[in-house]
C-alpha cells in the first residue's frame, strides 16, 4: 500500500521502520510520514523492534523524547496471531476499511496498523503533556492514571496479552488459581476473547484506532 508523501516537509523516518518493511514487504515509512502530517508533534517518539512483544507504546515522564514505539519485526509474530483468531477480531475493522480501499490486508497492513495505533497512543500523551501545562511529568501521571481506571474495569483486569503471557507461564500461580475456581480451557477462550473485545472498546483504545483508520482513509493508497 502506498500513501502519499506530506508535501514541502523532509521527515527523518526512524531507521527501525526501513527494516520493519523490508522483513514484512510493508511500508510503514509511509504511514509514518502521513501520521506526522496529522500529528506534527509526534515527531520526536523513539521507534524501536522487538521480536518478543507486540506493538506497544511506553511513555516517559521526561517526555515523548524519551518516549518509545515498539514493533515486532518477526512475520511469524502476526502469522500466529492470524491462526490463533486474535487478528480477526482486532483487525475486523481496519480488515473491512481495507477491502473498501480495494486493498487485500496482510502482513504489510497489520504492521501499519501496529505503527499508527501507536503513533495514536503517542499523539493522546501530547495531549496529557498539553493539559498539564507542558509539563512532561505530569502529563505522564494523567495518563498512568487515565489508563489505570480504564484497564481496571475489564473482565480479566488487564490487557489480553499480559494475562494471556501469564496463563501460559503460569506466573505466580494464575492459571492454577482460575482453575481451581472452575475455568475451562473453553471458558478461558471465551474470557480471552471478551477481554479482547472490550479492551478495544477502551476509550484510549478507540482513540488510537480512530487515529489509526482515519489516517489510513485520507492517506489513500496511490
Ligand atoms: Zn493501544
Amino acid at each position: 500500500m502506498m500513501f502519499p508523501v506530506a508535501q514541502g516537509r523532509e521527515a527523518i523516518v526512524p531507521p527501525a521502520l526501513a527494516e520493519l518493511d523490508e522483513r514484512l514487504g510493508a511500508n510503514t515509512s509511509q504511514a509514518y510520514i502521513a501520521a506526522l502530517s496529522f500529528a506534527p508533534n509526534i515527531s520526536g517518539v523513539q521507534v524501536v523492534l522487538n521480536e518478543s512483544l507486540g506493538a506497544h507504546f511506553v511513555s516517559h515522564p521526561y517526555g515523548l523524547e524519551y518516549s518509545k514505539i515498539s514493533l515486532n519485526p518477526d512475520p511469524e509474530h502476526y502469522r500466529e496471531q492470524i491462526r490463533s483468531g486474535v487478528a480477526k477480531t482486532r483487525f475486523a475493522e481496519f480488515s473491512g476499511l481495507y477491502r473498501q480501499l480495494g486493498i487485500r490486508p496482510g502482513l504489510g497492513e497489520m504492521a501499519v496498523v501496529g505503527l499508527l495505533h501507536e503513533a495514536g497512543h503517542a499523539d493522546q500523551f501530547t495531549r496529557h503533556i498539553a493539559q498539564a501545562a507542558g509539563q512532561a511529568a505530569l502529563g505522564f501521571d494523567l495518563r498512568r492514571a487515565a489508563r489505570l481506571k480504564e484497564v481496571q474495569t475489564l473482565p480479566l483486569g488487564g490487557p489480553t496479552s499480559i494475562a494471556l503471557t501469564a496463563w501460559n507461564n503460569n506466573t505466580e500461580g494464575y492459571r492454577d488459581k482460575l482453575i481451581a475456581q472452575g475455568i475451562t480451557d473453553e471458558r478461558w477462550q471465551e474470557l480471552t476473547e471478551k477481554n479482547t473485545r472490550t479492551y478495544m472498546k477502551l476509550p484510549s483504545e478507540s482513540g488510537a484506532d480512530q487515529f489509526a483508520l482515519s489516517i489510513i482513509a485520507t492517506a489513500r493508497p496511490s
